[in-house]
C-alpha cells in the first residue's frame, strides 16, 4: 500500500478530546502542507470546547468567544465530530488503532491534586474544580452542593482557577445574572452568606501564581474589599530578584496598593494571605468548622526559586468551606500509557511512550495539559498542538504509522459505535443544542442557560422539534 496521505487515501487522524488543544491539534492538521487529512475529532461529553465550555469563568464571556474559531475548523468537510463517546468505554484504544493512521489524545486534566492534609475527607471540603464545574454545569459536577449558608471560606492556592472561584464567590450574583452561569448556581449565590473568602498563598506576594489581570478583578470588585496585610504583602530580601519582571513588579505593587488601602467598609471582604499553608481542615460533626494554616518562611530551592517552609507557628480560621484549588491533575485513559508522578500520558514532546522515559508508541501523540501539564492559559495550547502536529508528520514522512493498513474506511468507525450501541451526537446535533441553550437563556434574559445533564441531552435530540435525528452523523 501506498503512504497514506494522498487524496484518494487522506490520512485517517483521530484526536480524542474537543477542548482547545485538540481543536489546534485539528486546525493544525488541516493547515499542514502536502499532506491530505481526514480527522475524526471525540469527546466523551455531547459537547465540544472542553473547558472553554465548562471551566472558564461565566463573567469571561470574551474568552469563551474563541469557540468561533473552533466552530469553523468542525465545519470543515476533512473534519467529523463524535459527542458522547467515550475512550475506554464506548471505543478502546485498540478499536482506533484497527482505524486510524495516527492517534491524538487531547483529553486534558480532569481530575485535581489534594493538599495531602487531615480533614479533607470533611463535608464541605471540595476542589475548586468540583465548584467550578458546578456553576459551570458540567455533567460531572452539576449534582454536587456547597453550603454557601456559611460566613466564611478558604480557598487553598493563589493561581488563576482560585481567582475565578474566589470572584463568582465575592460578586454581585447580579452581575452573573445575564452570562451563562446555570439557573440552580445562580439561584445558590443569591442566597449566599458568605461574607469572608481567605486566599491563601504559601508562599509570598512576589510567588503568586494568577497573572496580574486576575487579581485586579478581585481588587476591582464593588461587592468586597480586598484586604492584606501590609507585613505579608512585603517582599522578603530572597524574593527580591524576581522584580525584574515586569508582570511581577506590577502584582506585588498591585497588593501592596491595597495593603495599604486598609480594610475597607464593606462588608464582604477577600482576605489575601501570604506565606500561609493549610495544615489541617477541623472538623465538627463531620463537617468543616475551621481551617488550620501555618505560616512560612522562604528559603532557596536549590535551583533559580524560592520555596515555603513552615515555622512551627499556627492560626487558625473558622471556616465552614474550605475549595482547594491546587492544580488539575490527569486521569489514566484505559489502555494509554501514564506517567503517575506527573498525573499526565506519559510522553516525550508530544510522542507518546510506553511509561515515564520509556520507548516511543509509534503512531501515537498527546497534546495540551495532558501532555505538559495542567498549566498555561487557553492560546497557550495552539503553539503546543502546532508542536506535536509538526513532528507527527516528520514521523508520518518517514513512514510511522500506527499499523500498515488499517480499516481506514470512514464509514468503519461509525458502523463500530452503531454496533456498540453508542448514542453519538454530531456536530450539526451539537448545533441543535446550542440553539436550544440560547433559546433557553434568551428566555430568561440570559446569553445561554446550558444542558447540564448528558441525559437531557440525548432525550432533547431524541424529542425536540426539528432536531436532526440522534444517530446522524456531520
Ligand atoms: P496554578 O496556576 O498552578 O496555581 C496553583 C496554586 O496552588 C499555586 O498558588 C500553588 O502555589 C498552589 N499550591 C500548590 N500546591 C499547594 C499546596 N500543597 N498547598 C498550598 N498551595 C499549593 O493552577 P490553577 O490555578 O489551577 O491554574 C491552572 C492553569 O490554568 C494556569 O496556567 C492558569 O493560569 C490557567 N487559568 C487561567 C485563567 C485565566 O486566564 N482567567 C483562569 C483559570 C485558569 P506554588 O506557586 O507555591 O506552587
Amino acid at each position: 500500500m501506498s503512504q497514506p496521505g494522498t487524496l484518494e487515501r487522506p490520512l485517517a487522524v483521530a484526536v480524542v478530546g474537543a477542548g482547545p488543544s485538540g481543536f489546534y491539534a485539528v486546525e493544525a492538521l488541516l493547515k499542514s502542507p502536502g499532506v491530505h487529512v481526514r480527522v475524526d475529532l471525540f469527546d466523551r461529553l455531547p459537547t465540544p470546547y472542553g473547558l472553554v465550555r465548562g471551566g472558564v469563568a461565566p463573567d469571561h464571556q470574551k474568552i469563551k468567544s474563541v469557540t468561533a474559531v473552533y466552530e469553523k475548523t468542525a465545519l470543515d468537510p476533512r473534519v467529523r465530530f463524535f459527542g458522547n463517546v467515550k475512550l475506554g468505554q464506548d471505543l478502546t484504544v485498540a478499536d482506533l488503532r484497527a482505524h486510524y493512521d495516527k492517534i491524538i489524545y487531547a483529553v486534558g486534566c480532569e481530575s485535581d491534586r489534594h493538599m495531602e492534609i487531615p480533614g479533607e475527607g470533611l463535608a464541605g471540603s471540595h476542589s475548586a474544580t468540583e465548584f467550578v464545574g458546578w456553576y459551570n454545569g458540567h455533567p460531572d459536577h452539576r449534582h454536587r452542593s456547597f453550603d454557601l449558608s456559611c460566613e466564611a471560606v478558604a480557598v487553598v492556592g493563589v493561581g488563576n482557577v482560585a481567582m475565578d472561584v474566589t470572584r463568582v464567590l465575592a460578586c454581585d450574583p447580579e452581575a452573573l445574572a445575564k452570562t451563562d452561569i446555570t439557573g440552580y448556581a445562580l439561584d445558590a449565590l443569591r442566597q449566599s452568606k458568605v461574607k469572608t473568602i481567605w486566599l491563601l498563598g504559601r508562599r509570598g506576594p512576589a510567588e503568586a501564581a494568577y497573572s496580574p489581570a486576575e487579581i485586579e478583578e478581585i481588587g476591582e470588585l464593588t461587592t468586597a474589599d480586598l484586604v492584606v496585610d501590609p507585613a505579608e504583602a512585603a517582599v522578603e530580601p530572597i524574593s527580591s530578584a524576581e522584580l525584574a519582571d515586569p508582570a511581577v513588579k506590577k502584582k506585588v505593587e498591585y497588593v501592596q496598593k491595597h495593603a495599604a488601602l486598609g480594610p475597607g467598609s464593606r462588608e464582604r471582604k477577600v482576605r489575601l494571605r501570604f506565606r500561609a499553608s493549610p495544615a489541617e481542615i477541623v472538623g465538627q460533626d463531620g463537617r468543616v468548622a475551621a481551617l488550620r494554616i501555618e505560616k512560612n518562611k522562604l528559603v532557596s530551592d536549590g535551583k533559580d526559586g524560592v520555596k515555603s517552609v513552615g515555622t512551627g507557628e499556627f492560626e487558625t480560621l473558622p471556616v465552614g468551606m474550605v475549595l482547594r484549588s491546587v492544580g488539575y491533575r490527569g486521569i489514566p485513559v484505559p489502555g494509554v500509557p501514564f506517567d503517575d508522578k506527573a498525573g499526565r500520558i506519559a510522553n516525550a514532546a508530544g510522542r507518546v511512550t510506553d511509561g515515564p522515559g520509556g520507548a516511543v508508541v509509534t503512531g501515537e501523540y498527546v497534546v495540551g495539559w495532558s501532555k505538559r501539564g495542567p498549566s498555561g492559559l487557553i492560546g497557550t495550547n495552539r503553539a503546543d498542538s502546532v508542536a506535536t502536529v509538526s513532528l507527527m508528520l516528520e514521523d508520518w514522512k518517514a513512514g510511522k504509522l500506527v499499523q500498515t493498513s488499517p480499516n481506514a474506511d470512514p464509514a468503519a468507525i461509525v458502523k463500530l459505535l452503531a454496533a456498540k450501541s453508542a448514542a453519538v451526537v454530531s456536530f450539526a446535533q451539537w448545533k441543535a443544542l446550542d440553539k436550544l441553550e440560547l433559546a433557553a437563556g434568551a428566555a430568561r434574559g440570559k446569553i445561554r442557560e446550558k444542558f447540564s445533564r448528558v441525559e437531557d441531552m440525548i432525550a432533547a435530540l431524541d424529542h425536540g422539534s426539528g432536531l436532526p435525528p440522534k444517530r446522524e452523523n456531520n
